[in-house]
Protein backbone atom coordinates (compact mmCIF):
# COMPACT_ATOMS: atom_id res chain seq x y z
CA UNK A 1 0.00 0.00 0.00
CA UNK A 2 0.75 3.13 -0.53
CA UNK A 3 0.44 6.85 1.94
CA UNK A 4 1.26 10.96 1.17
CA UNK A 5 4.83 9.53 2.29
CA UNK A 6 5.01 9.06 -2.01
CA UNK A 7 2.20 9.00 -4.34
CA UNK A 8 -0.89 7.63 -1.96
CA UNK A 9 -3.84 9.73 -0.54
CA UNK A 10 -3.81 8.97 2.72
CA UNK A 11 -1.31 9.43 5.52
CA UNK A 12 0.14 6.61 6.75
CA UNK A 13 -1.76 6.95 9.62
CA UNK A 14 -5.60 7.12 7.82
CA UNK A 15 -4.39 4.60 5.62
CA UNK A 16 -3.82 1.60 8.61
CA UNK A 17 -7.05 2.79 10.36
CA UNK A 18 -9.09 2.38 6.82
CA UNK A 19 -6.92 -1.30 6.69
CA UNK A 20 -7.77 -2.23 10.04
CA UNK A 21 -11.75 -0.81 9.82
CA UNK A 22 -11.58 -3.22 6.57
CA UNK A 23 -10.73 -6.06 8.65
CA UNK A 24 -6.51 -6.36 7.69
CA UNK A 25 -4.85 -8.39 9.73
CA UNK A 26 -1.16 -7.80 8.23
CA UNK A 27 -0.21 -4.93 6.35
CA UNK A 28 2.92 -3.94 4.32
CA UNK A 29 3.32 -0.38 3.52
CA UNK A 30 5.36 0.14 0.28
CA UNK A 31 6.35 3.90 -0.63
CA UNK A 32 8.03 4.92 -3.69
CA UNK A 33 11.38 5.09 -2.92
CA UNK A 34 10.99 6.43 1.00
CA UNK A 35 11.04 4.63 4.38
CA UNK A 36 9.47 8.30 5.85
CA UNK A 37 5.75 7.01 6.57
CA UNK A 38 6.80 3.83 8.45
CA UNK A 39 7.48 4.86 11.76
CA UNK A 40 3.67 6.73 11.78
CA UNK A 41 2.04 3.62 10.17
CA UNK A 42 3.82 1.43 12.57
CA UNK A 43 2.81 3.14 15.50
CA UNK A 44 -0.71 2.76 14.12
CA UNK A 45 -0.32 -0.49 13.67
CA UNK A 46 0.47 -1.17 17.06
CA UNK A 47 -2.59 0.52 18.53
CA UNK A 48 -4.82 -1.05 15.74
CA UNK A 49 -3.61 -4.87 16.58
CA UNK A 50 -2.56 -5.26 13.15
CA UNK A 51 0.61 -6.70 12.20
CA UNK A 52 3.10 -4.47 10.31
CA UNK A 53 5.25 -5.30 7.90
CA UNK A 54 8.26 -2.53 7.57
CA UNK A 55 8.21 -2.32 3.04
CA UNK A 56 9.26 -0.04 0.46
CA UNK A 57 8.80 -0.08 -3.46
CA UNK A 58 11.85 0.41 -4.94
CA UNK A 59 12.00 1.76 -8.94
CA UNK A 60 15.16 0.09 -10.41
CA UNK A 61 16.42 -0.93 -14.00
CA UNK A 62 16.75 -4.32 -15.62
CA UNK A 63 19.19 -3.51 -18.77
CA UNK A 64 17.52 -0.65 -19.80
CA UNK A 65 13.70 -1.12 -18.87
CA UNK A 66 12.23 0.26 -15.66
CA UNK A 67 10.80 -2.37 -12.99
CA UNK A 68 10.02 -2.24 -9.27
CA UNK A 69 11.34 -3.86 -6.43
CA UNK A 70 9.32 -4.62 -3.03
CA UNK A 71 11.28 -5.05 -0.24
CA UNK A 72 9.20 -6.32 2.34
CA UNK A 73 10.43 -7.49 6.03
CA UNK A 74 12.82 -4.28 5.78
CA UNK A 75 14.80 -2.92 8.36
CA UNK A 76 14.47 0.56 8.24
CA UNK A 77 17.62 1.31 10.28
CA UNK A 78 19.82 -0.21 8.25
CA UNK A 79 22.59 2.29 7.62
CA UNK A 80 22.50 1.58 3.94
CA UNK A 81 19.26 2.98 3.22
CA UNK A 82 20.24 6.77 4.25
CA UNK A 83 22.60 6.98 0.84
CA UNK A 84 20.29 4.49 -1.31
CA UNK A 85 17.30 6.94 -0.50
CA UNK A 86 18.55 10.32 -0.62
CA UNK A 87 20.25 9.51 -4.56
CA UNK A 88 16.23 8.14 -5.09
CA UNK A 89 15.24 11.48 -3.83
CA UNK A 90 17.99 13.23 -6.06
CA UNK A 91 16.93 11.22 -8.66
CA UNK A 92 13.31 12.32 -8.45
CA UNK A 93 13.65 15.70 -7.71
CA UNK A 94 15.25 15.98 -10.68
CA UNK A 95 13.67 14.38 -13.31
CA UNK A 96 10.57 16.45 -11.76
CA UNK A 97 11.96 19.30 -12.98
CA UNK A 98 12.64 17.57 -16.38
CA UNK A 99 8.38 16.78 -16.69
CA UNK A 100 7.92 20.36 -15.84
CA UNK A 101 10.23 21.90 -18.19
CA UNK A 102 9.09 19.55 -21.38
CA UNK A 103 5.23 20.10 -20.53
CA UNK A 104 5.61 23.19 -20.02
CA UNK A 105 7.20 23.47 -23.74
CA UNK A 106 4.52 21.74 -25.01
CA UNK A 107 2.13 24.83 -23.79
CA UNK A 108 0.87 23.12 -20.54
CA UNK A 109 0.74 25.64 -17.40
CA UNK A 110 4.17 27.55 -16.28
CA UNK A 111 3.10 26.22 -12.56
CA UNK A 112 2.94 22.60 -12.91
CA UNK A 113 6.14 22.18 -11.13
CA UNK A 114 4.86 24.03 -7.93
CA UNK A 115 1.48 22.47 -8.23
CA UNK A 116 2.89 18.99 -8.55
CA UNK A 117 5.30 19.89 -5.81
CA UNK A 118 2.80 21.19 -3.18
CA UNK A 119 0.20 17.62 -4.08
CA UNK A 120 3.83 15.69 -3.24
CA UNK A 121 4.42 18.20 -0.03
CA UNK A 122 7.11 16.71 2.02
CA UNK A 123 6.41 13.18 0.26
CA UNK A 124 8.44 10.96 -2.72
CA UNK A 125 7.30 13.29 -5.99
CA UNK A 126 6.28 11.32 -8.91
CA UNK A 127 4.49 11.36 -12.14
CA UNK A 128 0.95 10.90 -10.39
CA UNK A 129 1.68 13.98 -8.52
CA UNK A 130 1.95 15.59 -12.45
CA UNK A 131 -1.05 13.80 -13.58
CA UNK A 132 -3.03 15.41 -10.15
CA UNK A 133 -2.24 18.80 -11.13
CA UNK A 134 -3.04 18.48 -14.93
CA UNK A 135 -6.41 17.52 -13.51
CA UNK A 136 -6.36 20.35 -10.68
CA UNK A 137 -5.42 23.03 -14.04
CA UNK A 138 -8.16 21.42 -15.99
CA UNK A 139 -6.22 19.76 -18.85
CA UNK A 140 -7.24 16.50 -18.26
CA UNK A 141 -10.56 14.72 -15.85
CA UNK A 142 -8.24 11.13 -14.84
CA UNK A 143 -5.25 10.10 -13.86
CA UNK A 144 -5.20 7.81 -16.51
CA UNK A 145 -5.91 10.39 -18.93
CA UNK A 146 -2.83 12.53 -17.99
CA UNK A 147 -1.09 9.21 -18.62
CA UNK A 148 -2.48 8.54 -21.76
CA UNK A 149 -2.00 12.23 -23.39
CA UNK A 150 1.32 13.09 -21.18
CA UNK A 151 3.09 10.83 -19.33
CA UNK A 152 3.04 7.19 -19.95
CA UNK A 153 5.45 5.72 -22.25
CA UNK A 154 6.79 7.35 -25.05
CA UNK A 155 4.62 10.94 -24.22
CA UNK A 156 6.59 14.50 -23.95
CA UNK A 157 6.69 13.66 -19.67
CA UNK A 158 8.51 10.07 -19.60
CA UNK A 159 11.39 11.52 -19.03
CA UNK A 160 14.31 8.63 -18.10
CA UNK A 161 16.28 8.99 -15.23
CA UNK A 162 19.65 6.71 -13.90
CA UNK A 163 17.64 4.64 -11.22
CA UNK A 164 19.86 2.14 -9.38
CA UNK A 165 20.17 -1.37 -11.04
CA UNK A 166 18.22 -4.18 -9.84
CA UNK A 167 21.53 -5.70 -8.30
CA UNK A 168 21.95 -2.56 -5.98
CA UNK A 169 17.93 -2.96 -5.16
CA UNK A 170 18.23 -6.59 -4.21
CA UNK A 171 21.56 -5.95 -2.55
CA UNK A 172 19.97 -3.18 -0.19
CA UNK A 173 16.83 -4.91 0.67
CA UNK A 174 18.95 -8.24 1.64
CA UNK A 175 21.38 -6.18 3.33
CA UNK A 176 18.47 -4.92 5.56
CA UNK A 177 17.69 -8.33 6.41
CA UNK A 178 13.98 -7.39 3.93
CA UNK A 179 12.49 -10.35 1.57
CA UNK A 180 13.15 -9.03 -2.34
CA UNK A 181 10.11 -9.74 -4.71
CA UNK A 182 9.26 -8.04 -8.27
CA UNK A 183 6.34 -6.35 -7.88
CA UNK A 184 3.47 -7.27 -10.15
CA UNK A 185 5.29 -8.62 -12.97
CA UNK A 186 2.72 -8.28 -16.18
CA UNK A 187 2.59 -4.51 -15.81
CA UNK A 188 6.06 -3.98 -17.58
CA UNK A 189 4.74 -5.16 -21.38
CA UNK A 190 7.00 -8.18 -21.32
CA UNK A 191 5.90 -11.69 -22.87
CA UNK A 192 5.97 -14.13 -20.55
CA UNK A 193 9.16 -15.65 -22.09
CA UNK A 194 11.00 -12.84 -20.96
CA UNK A 195 9.34 -11.98 -17.77
CA UNK A 196 10.67 -16.24 -17.44
CA UNK A 197 14.24 -14.53 -18.16
CA UNK A 198 13.45 -11.61 -15.73
CA UNK A 199 12.84 -14.05 -12.63
CA UNK A 200 15.73 -16.27 -13.68
CA UNK A 201 18.18 -13.23 -13.16
CA UNK A 202 16.44 -12.08 -10.20
CA UNK A 203 16.95 -15.13 -8.84
CA UNK A 204 20.15 -15.49 -9.87
CA UNK A 205 20.54 -11.95 -8.34
CA UNK A 206 19.43 -13.41 -4.90
CA UNK A 207 15.80 -11.89 -5.27
CA UNK A 208 12.91 -14.10 -3.07
CA UNK A 209 9.75 -13.68 -5.48
CA UNK A 210 7.62 -11.69 -7.12
CA UNK A 211 4.07 -10.86 -6.63
CA UNK A 212 0.98 -13.41 -7.93
CA UNK A 213 -2.23 -11.40 -6.75
CA UNK A 214 -2.90 -7.57 -7.35
CA UNK A 215 -5.32 -5.28 -9.06
CA UNK A 216 -5.54 -6.36 -12.93
CA UNK A 217 -4.09 -9.69 -13.22
CA UNK A 218 -6.24 -12.52 -13.94
CA UNK A 219 -6.73 -15.63 -13.64
CA UNK A 220 -5.00 -17.14 -15.99
CA UNK A 221 -1.62 -14.77 -15.72
CA UNK A 222 -1.49 -15.81 -12.05
CA UNK A 223 -1.45 -19.85 -12.62
CA UNK A 224 1.09 -18.69 -15.43
CA UNK A 225 3.14 -16.86 -12.10
CA UNK A 226 2.56 -19.59 -9.50
CA UNK A 227 3.59 -21.87 -12.45
CA UNK A 228 7.17 -19.93 -12.60
CA UNK A 229 6.95 -19.78 -8.82
CA UNK A 230 7.12 -23.35 -8.60
CA UNK A 231 10.01 -23.79 -11.21
CA UNK A 232 12.36 -21.16 -9.86
CA UNK A 233 11.09 -22.04 -6.59
CA UNK A 234 10.20 -19.13 -5.09
CA UNK A 235 7.97 -17.00 -2.66
CA UNK A 236 4.82 -15.22 -3.99
CA UNK A 237 3.19 -12.31 -2.61
CA UNK A 238 -0.37 -10.34 -2.75
CA UNK A 239 -1.09 -6.62 -2.39
CA UNK A 240 -3.96 -4.44 -3.01
CA UNK A 241 -1.49 -1.94 -4.32
CA UNK A 242 -3.81 0.87 -2.49
CA UNK A 243 -3.44 4.18 -3.50
CA UNK A 244 -6.27 6.22 -3.04
CA UNK A 245 -9.74 5.64 -1.73
CA UNK A 246 -10.85 7.84 -5.06
CA UNK A 247 -9.86 5.31 -7.21
CA UNK A 248 -13.17 2.37 -7.43
CA UNK A 249 -10.93 -0.49 -8.93
CA UNK A 250 -8.46 -0.89 -6.15
CA UNK A 251 -10.00 -1.84 -2.27
CA UNK A 252 -7.58 -1.60 0.29
CA UNK A 253 -6.84 -4.70 1.24
CA UNK A 254 -8.57 -6.92 -1.31
CA UNK A 255 -6.93 -8.56 -4.67
CA UNK A 256 -7.35 -12.37 -5.70
CA UNK A 257 -7.03 -14.76 -3.53
CA UNK A 258 -4.18 -17.59 -3.56
CA UNK A 259 -3.23 -20.44 -1.51
CA UNK A 260 0.02 -21.92 -1.98
CA UNK A 261 2.68 -22.54 0.83
CA UNK A 262 4.55 -20.42 -1.57
CA UNK A 263 2.78 -17.43 0.33
CA UNK A 264 5.30 -14.75 1.40
CA UNK A 265 2.92 -14.30 4.11
CA UNK A 266 3.23 -17.41 5.67
CA UNK A 267 6.47 -16.53 6.75
CA UNK A 268 6.16 -12.93 7.85
CA UNK A 269 3.51 -14.04 10.80
P1 LIG B 1 6.72 7.12 -11.05
O1 LIG B 1 7.27 6.11 -10.07
O2 LIG B 1 6.80 8.51 -10.53
O3 LIG B 1 7.30 6.97 -12.42
O4 LIG B 1 5.16 6.83 -11.16
C1 LIG B 1 4.73 5.52 -11.37
C2 LIG B 1 3.34 5.35 -10.82
O5 LIG B 1 2.41 6.00 -11.69
C3 LIG B 1 2.90 3.91 -10.76
O6 LIG B 1 3.25 3.31 -9.54
C4 LIG B 1 1.39 4.02 -10.91
O7 LIG B 1 0.78 4.22 -9.63
C5 LIG B 1 1.19 5.28 -11.73
N1 LIG B 1 0.89 4.98 -13.15
C6 LIG B 1 1.73 4.49 -14.08
N2 LIG B 1 1.11 4.37 -15.27
C7 LIG B 1 -0.15 4.79 -15.08
C8 LIG B 1 -1.29 4.92 -15.93
N3 LIG B 1 -1.24 4.59 -17.25
N4 LIG B 1 -2.44 5.41 -15.40
C9 LIG B 1 -2.51 5.76 -14.10
N5 LIG B 1 -1.46 5.66 -13.25
C10 LIG B 1 -0.30 5.18 -13.73
MN1 LIG C 1 4.52 -0.32 -8.58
Amino acid sequence: MHSTASDGALSPQELVELASENGVKLLALTDHDTLSGLDEAAATARQCGIRFVPGVELTCRWNTRVIHLLGLGIDPAHEGWKGYIENLEGLRQARAEKIAKRLVAKKLPEDLLARAQALAGSGQIGRPHFARALIEAGIVSTESEAFDRYLGQGKPGDVKAEWPDMHEAIEQVKASGGFALLAHPTKYNLTFSRLRILVKELGNAGADGFEVAYPGVSQEQIRLLMRMADQHDMYVSAGSDFHTPANRWTHLGRFPQVDTPRQLARVLV
